[in-house]
């Protein structure tokens, strides 16, 4: 079954075409990192804009590299919950327009349904059911039980900001541009992790709940109190607060919901240092841990296509009359999506 995935939830473009759920034959990102980077953070009616000039083009660039026509076309899918509302509709008109002329089903996806299903993608071993995935992005960190496909239970969200959100603050509170997970990542390598003491609130609370605000608000005024402070040694101690946070958290849920296999998803599953830190916690533990190829892990329209795959099996075609939701249940699982506070 070959799908075109699309996603323009967010600032990338995402076309892909997948084969049977896990074949990825194309996946065309078109960033819009030059569009927003001098505005220190993501500015909605440009990603619309920047959406709208691309989507053709990079729907055209996903079929040529895949070899397929739309004629060859089994679905087309589409996030349309979760995410930036003048985004999402750019890509939804397209899926709705293609999926009407070609005559063929259209599927909505839930975005994180395709950050999730991005750990089923490209892998000869399996990911049984039920399974613990962390999703780490810069508008969400949640602790989710993946029960069955499409069937969830949220154990832990953020109270406040997510993760990747507090990662690019601090880099553009230190100039150094955004995104800020890759560029704290860099200048961390060569950095101490103990120089500096953050805060790691709620990291001993016997819940799944998370909280970065705390820390975010401490390193940035380490920052203004000392400007000449060593950039290195705070990334890298800031980096090891975020991760000792998040594995801290992900171990105590898997104990606690007696999860054995833990699967990581997001931008923020880019993080080596974080991939690293939480296999070795869990292969401690007798854990299995899984996490999605690199190239799906930021959005894109491949973990679209591949969580369709699968979740129309189980739900069907979706009509053409579907909505655009910023924020949308996931299952019946309320999730609460923070665009606005990139601008804080
Ligand atoms: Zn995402």
């Amino acid at each position: 079954m070959l799908i075109l995935g699309i996603d323009t939830s967010c600032d990338d473009t995402g076309v892909a075409v997948v084969e049977n759920g896990s074949n990825v034959l194309s996946n065309v990102i078109a960033s819009q990192y030059q569009a927003h980077n001098r505005f220190g953070g993501i500015v909605p009616v440009i990603a619309a804009r920047e959406h709208t000039a691309k989507i053709n083009y990079i729907i055209e660039s996903a079929l040529i590299e895949a070899g397929v026509s739309f004629s060859g076309l089994d679905a087309v899918a589409v996030s349309h919950h979760q995410g930036l509302m003048l985004s999402l509709v750019v890509g939804v008109s397209a899926a709705k327009s293609i999926s009407l002329a070609s005559n063929i089903p259209l599927i909505g996806i839930h975005h994180l349904e395709g950050h999730i299903y991005s750990n089923l993608m490209g892998r000869t071993d399996e990911l049984h059911f039920p399974f613990l995935c962390l999703t780490v992005a810069g508008g969400h960190t949640l602790l989710l039980k993946v029960i069955a496909h499409g069937t969830y239970e949220l154990l832990g969200h953020t109270r406040d900001d997510a993760a990747g959100e507090v990662l690019d603050k601090v880099a553009r509170h230190l100039g150094l541009g955004y995104p800020g997970g890759a560029v704290i990542e860099k200048l961390a390598q060569k950095g101490d992790p103990h120089a500096y003491d953050f805060p790691r609130p709620l990291m001993n609370s016997s819940d799944g709940e998370f909280s970065f605000s705390g820390l975010k608000t401490a390193v940035i005024a380490a920052i203004d109190r000392n400007p000449d402070l060593n950039q290195a040694d705070l990334c890298a101690s800031f980096q090891q607060a975020i991760i000792d946070l998040l594995v801290s958290k992900t171990m105590r849920a898997a104990h606690m919901h007696k999860l054995t296999r833990i699967a990581l998803a997001g931008g923020v599953a880019l993080n080596q240092p974080l991939r690293a830190t939480l296999k070795n916690a869990s292969n401690e533990q007798g854990y299995a841990i899984f996490a999605p190829p690199k190239g799906l892990c930021m959005d894109n329209g491949a973990m679209i296509a591949g969580a369709a795959y699968h979740l129309y099996q189980e739900r069907g075609p979706d009509s053409l009359n579907i909505e655009t939701r910023a924020n949308a249940p996931l299952g019946t699982t309320e999730i609460r999506y923070r665009p606005a506070s990139k601008y804080e």
